[in-house]
């Protein structure tokens, strides 16, 4: 089945929103075996909307919009697909008694502008909204499909799940789509690509290679009739990552770096503490985006200079002799939040944030230290010189450097 994707509202067209919604919808495709093919974005305007709507239904067979439904002139959705359609809608009063009860329910009466929302075509149906005013729409002409949205996230991703994603299962059962995302650090790119060569350029299982700020994704799709068989494809694929690179695989999936590290620590029972100078925070912020992190996480300090380090309890031998960005310093950073906060496990990070060099430092260098107080695994990282690159890749290495420590010592 071949599917499209319109944004629809001129925000979008002229940035000032960005289309987060087209890409949720893109990735609840695969798994249901629906090829996208087209994603496009079109503003409030009833000629091109229309003109959309017909070319959509000339190239897919599905077409998934957001946005649009609301109650002001500007939202056009129905009336497009109306024109495109040519039907003329009518109000359904079994609509409006609901509008008028969603709005009684708040104290207010229903502003006339709204009825418009409870509009359909012969071709359509309404799709229930528990989140907002504006139902959606399915609407079914010549074997192709059309299914309406609201522009909101917690409006449209709810109807996704409640109704449209259910009522497409049957519809697309003949085949599934498995996808299975396994991530590495350690290795660049090429040298992943090199490795595993021979997996590329195959149709089915697809093998795709990404690099991201934790590291370097594999992504493998596997489409066949059962999930069985869309299992079998990638097993081969995924065994052959393992052998050839598996030292270097952290994670699976939506498995984030503050992920896996959350769920070894709790496993094992061990607590955390940090120190932080470059990355301002970026670690802790990453370890306790994890909703169970209170268990295991201890704190730590965000420092940016010596007297910041020394004043946390850092050696001044140390700082004095080597320097604020050194392996000596991240060293004695760890231990001493470690035994300060009497955590199992301490993580630091030194290192030059920018804009320029730092005590004859080059910008972009930074160095890790991973601490359990008898065993320590240190590393020096360089960056490219950009603030924002390097608040994100430090602390991703650093709690993968975590977790392989966690896993030497247990
Ligand atoms: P409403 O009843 O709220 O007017 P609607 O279906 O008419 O809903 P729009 O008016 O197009 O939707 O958009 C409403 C809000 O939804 C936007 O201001 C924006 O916050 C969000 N939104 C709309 N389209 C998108 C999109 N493609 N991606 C992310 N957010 C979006
Ligand atoms: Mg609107």
């Amino acid at each position: 089945m071949k599917a499209e994707i319109m944004g629809i509202g001129t925000e979008l067209l002229m940035g000032e929103l960005t289309d987060t919604n087209s890409s949720w919808i893109a990735s609840k495709l695969p798994a249901l075996g629906i090829q996208l093919q087209w994603v496009s974005i079109v503003g409030d305007d009833l000629p091109m909307l229309t003109e959309a709507f017909k070319k959509g239904m000339e190239r897919s067979d599905i077409i998934f919009t957001t946005g649009g439904l609301g109650p002001t002139q500007d939202d056009l959705t129905r009336e497009a697909i109306a024109a495109a359609f040519d039907e003329s809608p009518t109000i359904q009063q079994e609509v409006v008694d609901d509008l008028e009860k969603y709005f009684a329910a708040r104290g207010t009466s229903m502003p006339s502008h709204n009825l418009k929302q409870a509009l359909l075509i012969p071709s359509a149906k309404f799709v229930p909204n528990a989140n907002g005013t504006a139902p959606g729409w399915w609407a079914e002409r010549d074997g192709k499909i059309i299914i309406c949205m609201p522009g909101p996230p917690a409006e449209n991703r709810a109807m996704w799940e409640e109704v449209v994603e259910p009522q497409l299962t049957e519809l697309v059962e003949d085949e599934v789509t498995i996808t299975r995302n396994i991530k590495t650090m350690g290795m660049s790119e090429g040298a992943v690509d090199e490795v595993i060569s021979e997996f590329f350029g195959v149709e089915n299982p697809y093998l795709g290679i990404y690099s991201k700020a934790d590291g370097i994704h594999l992504r493998v799709i596997a489409r066949a009739k059962d999930s069985a068989s869309a299992q079998a494809l990638i097993v081969p694929v995924e065994q052959a990552i393992h052998e050839r690179l598996g030292e270097y695989v952290w994670g699976y999936d939506d498995e984030t770096p503050e992920k896996a590290v959350g769920m070894t620590l709790l496993e094992k029972g061990l607590s955390l503490a940090v120190m932080e100078t470059c990355t301002g925070g970026a670690l802790t912020n990453n370890i306790t985006d994890v909703p169970d992190s209170l268990t295991y996480f201890k704190g730590g300090a965000v420092v940016y200079d010596g007297a910041g380090l020394k004043a946390n309890g850092v050696p001044a031998e140390v700082v004095d002799q080597h320097g604020v960005v050194s392996q000596q310093t991240a060293n004695a950073m760890a231990e001493t939040v470690r035994r300060n906060l009497n955590a199992d496990l301490a993580v630091a990070i030194t290192g030059v944030p920018g804009p320029g060099e730092f005590d004859g430092k080059p910008l972009g260098l930074a160095y890790i230290s991973v601490t359990n107080g008898t065993q320590t695994r240190e590393m020096e990282m360089r960056i490219p010189p950009r603030r924002v690159t390097i608040k994100r890749r430090v602390p991703n290495q650093a709690l993968i450097e975590l977790r392989r420590l966690v896993d030497e010592i247990t």
